[in-house]
């Protein structure tokens, strides 16, 4: 038993338990203090939920609320390794209490089998010091987004497709998520992974991200901006970006028109084209330069026809000064993330610029090309 900074008793077992933490100069006693005094609530015990709720109880986080009103299915397994097959049609947030309370019984853990909703967000945000996304619907995602940042919560994302990811850390003051995605996409624009299918190490790796960003920051170590990790699966890279606050963020900038979660649905926002609308502004009479974010060999797969340039997106941070300033720029990829961070970034140096909403694959659906989609 030892004194902690606050003259409190720390039991030896714990001692013992967190050893490998102690050891770390950046965490030490008084870091495990700090972490088994925090609130972490993580929303959606799925694929990035399970690994991230693992690692959190495993590290000695005090209070975690798992939120999820879903049941275990068959389906599940092949990238929720924390349930097993006698789990089947039990609610995941109790199964995972359970689990996670085996692993660590020093350390308080609700169920929670809700789901997120308008009228329930804010208190169960006020209740917690950070907030986990590991949802996979949209409607959730700006729900916690909007509930974050108006609680003064910070929030760490989580989203995947197929073989991508991101992982981001939006702290209380901002940048949010809004400021990269302003409003909610057409839902035709987007898939979910029941459609787009995915590989199961590829939630394992960017829960487990989640966790360590969401340790970090409740130990006050690493960087402390926006930030997003995107995780290209199939390359084996993780490309860190960092995040501009938004002006014009209808949640975080200077005229917020956001003041209740879920404020404003879905729209594409000025900077966002939507692709039933691609064709008739490549046809109009200024028709602007498409810029394809993408690397060489997706272009192999699928073009959209029309004037353009070719700027990888890991290649945008150096090279953007090459963009012309006095025509109005288009840029896409192939779902429509790279290209909303990279408005993030153009934006603030006064480009004339919109993105693609959906990205390729959108237009590709759009336009009955389905058999190209990637
Ligand atoms: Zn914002």
């Amino acid at each position: 038993m030892v004194l902690t900074p606050n003259n409190e008793l720390f039991p030896d077992a714990e001692l013992r338990r967190y050893a490998r933490h102690l050891a770390l100069p950046e965490v030490g006693l008084e870091g495990q203090v700090r972490l088994k005094a925090a609130r972490v609530l993580v929303i959606g015990m799925g694929g990035l939920g399970c690994p991230a709720a693992q690692y959190l109880a495993a590290a000695g986080i005090g209070q975690l609320t798992l939120a999820d009103d879903d049941r275990v299915e068959l389906t599940n397994l092949q990238r929720q390794p924390l349930y097993g097959e006698g789990d089947l049609g039990l609610p995941k947030a109790e199964v995972a209490s359970t689990r996670l309370r085996a692993l660590n019984s020093a350390i308080r853990i609700e169920a929670l089998v809700e789901r997120i909703t308008a009228s329930n967000v804010m208190e169960l945000v006020q209740q917690h010091d950070l907030v986990l996304d590991g949802t996979d619907s949209l409607i959730a995602r700006y729900l916690l987004a909007d509930g974050c940042h108006l609680a003064g919560v910070p929030l760490v994302h989580g989203a995947l497709r197929r073989f991508d990811g991101q992982v981001a850390l939006f702290p209380p003051q901002g940048p949010c998520y809004r400021c990269l995605f302003p409003r909610p996409p057409p839902p035709e624009a987007i898939d979910d992974c029941a459609t787009a299918g995915v590989l199961g190490a590829v939630p394992g790796l960017l829960g487990s991200l989640q966790a360590l960003e969401a340790l970090k920051w409740l130990l006050g170590i690493g960087p402390r901006k926006g930030r997003l990790l995107l995780l290209d699966g199939l390359a084996g890279t993780i490309q860190p970006m960092a995040l501009a606050q938004r002006h014009s963020c209808p949640l975080c900038g200077e005229s917020p028109t956001i003041s209740a979660p879920g404020g404003e649905q879905a729209a594409c926002g000025p900077k966002g084209l939507a692709p039933e609308e691609l064709q008739a502004v490549l046809d109009g009479p200024k028709p602007p330069l498409l810029v394809d974010l993408r690397e060489s060999w997706e272009r192999e797969l699928a073009l959209i026809p029309g004037e353009g340039l070719h700027l990888p997106f890991s290649q945008f941070e150096e090279r953007k000064g090459e963009l012309p300033r006095q025509r109005e720029l288009l840029l896409y990829c192939h779902l429509g993330i790279r290209s909303a961070v990279a408005l993030n970034l153009l934006q603030q140096e006064d480009y004339q610029t919109r993105h693609l909403v959906g990205g390729i694959n959108a237009w590709l659906r759009e336009t009955g090309q389905q058999e190209r989609l990637y």
